[in-house]
């Protein structure tokens, strides 16, 4: 039978050495897919051994004590969080936790594959935004991105969400060469249709299975670009992350620009990442983390485990090592975002 955590607050907020106050929570609950994006991961992946992984009540065990420390906001992503057997118990068990403990939301990124089936299921648990990646709103190049993605599905996916009130906001990773001629197209879709959405840069994780620096697009450049056709003036939207978001004229809607290349904004990062098998990670570009796994396996109590947070958060490194040009091709860091979670 699963414990309940009790609440073992110490009173003490999880505030770095930089003085930046963590109090986001990223759990990538398997690295696992059903899509295989070009940039993300190569056709023949190799997972990690399924016996790695933290079980879900272990996942709820530490995800728990994390809130008691002071984590507000959890995202689960992974991987495709959604092709996670159960997930919806570690769900419905986290949502039991929002108004009486820290923490106020749980969101998901999500690839949307699985959405119809899943979002009435996410709505009746208090999952009221989520984010979905689409790099492109064309069949046959969605095809080519995602390799095994279905773009209708996606689509669908997303109505069923809307349809039951979860707000929307789309995830597009910016390719040169592949998509940067759509992406004008695509933020005019999103805003029609009461969604915002963000660019992202493509990041050195991970070996795939080409060179990512051929389709690297700084997004500081790019727009210029973007404002031919739109008018961009920037926003007091912020939600605390690396994202800066613009109000577009012509569409009412807000775009965000996640440029952690191009320009770093990790002075401001409120966040650390759980990978599925337990491993903390303080910050997506460095290799340094936490083994709770372990820990936990060996019978910690929560106290213990509330030490290697307050003692691994005093360790998040100021900034990533992230960059990419034709004199760095190489992944910056071995781990494919799907591992850390993106
Ligand atoms: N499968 C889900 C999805 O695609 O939304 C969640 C996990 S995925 C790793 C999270 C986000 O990371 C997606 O928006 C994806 O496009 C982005 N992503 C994956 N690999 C990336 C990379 N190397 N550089 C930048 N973004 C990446
Ligand atoms: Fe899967 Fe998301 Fe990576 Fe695409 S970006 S392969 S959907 S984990």
């Amino acid at each position: 039978m699963l414990e309940k955590s009790t609440n073992l607050n110490s009173g003490r907020q999880l505030i770095d050495p930089f003085d930046r106050d963590i109090t986001y929570l990223r759990i990538s609950v398997t690295d696992r897919c059903d899509f295989r994006c070009v940039y993300c991961m190569s056709e023949n992946m190799t997972f990690l051994p399924k016996t790695s992984l933290l079980t879900l009540e272990e996942l709820y065990r530490l995800a728990s004590i994390f809130v008691d420390c002071g984590i507000t906001k959890i995202r689960l992503t992974g991987g495709e969080p959604l092709v996670r057997k159960n997930l919806l118990w570690l769900i419905e068990n986290l949502s039991e936790k929002m108004g009486n403990t820290n923490l106020e939301e749980i969101t998901i990124t999500t690839n949307g594959s699985q959405l119809v089936k899943f979002a009435a299921d996410l709505a009746k648990n208090n999952i009221k935004r989520i984010n979905v990646s689409i790099d492109t709103l064309d069949d046959i190049l969605f095809k080519k991105i995602t390799r095994w993605g279905i773009l209708s599905k996606v689509l669908d996916g997303i109505k069923a969400a809307q349809d039951v009130g979860i707000r929307v906001k789309i995830n597009t990773v910016a390719l040169k060469g592949i998509n940067d001629q759509e992406i004008p197209s695509i933020i005019k879709w999103a805003h029609t249709n009461g969604m915002d959405i963000s660019l992202i840069e493509t990041m050195p994780m991970g070996d795939i299975d080409g060179d990512r620096t051929e389709n690297y697009l700084p997004l500081s450049e790019y727009r210029n670009f973007l404002e031919r056709e739109l008018t961009l003036t920037p926003s007091n939207y912020n939600t605390g992350g690396p994202s800066r978001y613009y109000n577009c004229q012509e569409t009412g809607g807000i775009l965000g620009l996640i440029t952690p290349l191009s320009h770093n904004f990790c002075a401001d990062c409120n966040r650390v990442r759980i990978t599925s098998t337990g491993k903390m990670y303080m910050c997506l570009g460095q290799n340094d983390s936490a083994d709770f796994n372990k820990l936990m396996r060996s019978g910690a109590s929560d106290r213990e485990i509330i030490r290697l947070i307050h003692h691994s958060i005093n360790l998040k490194p100021k900034s990533h090592d992230f960059r990419i040009d034709k004199y760095n091709n190489a992944p910056a860091v071995d781990r494919h975002m799907s591992v850390t979670g993106g």
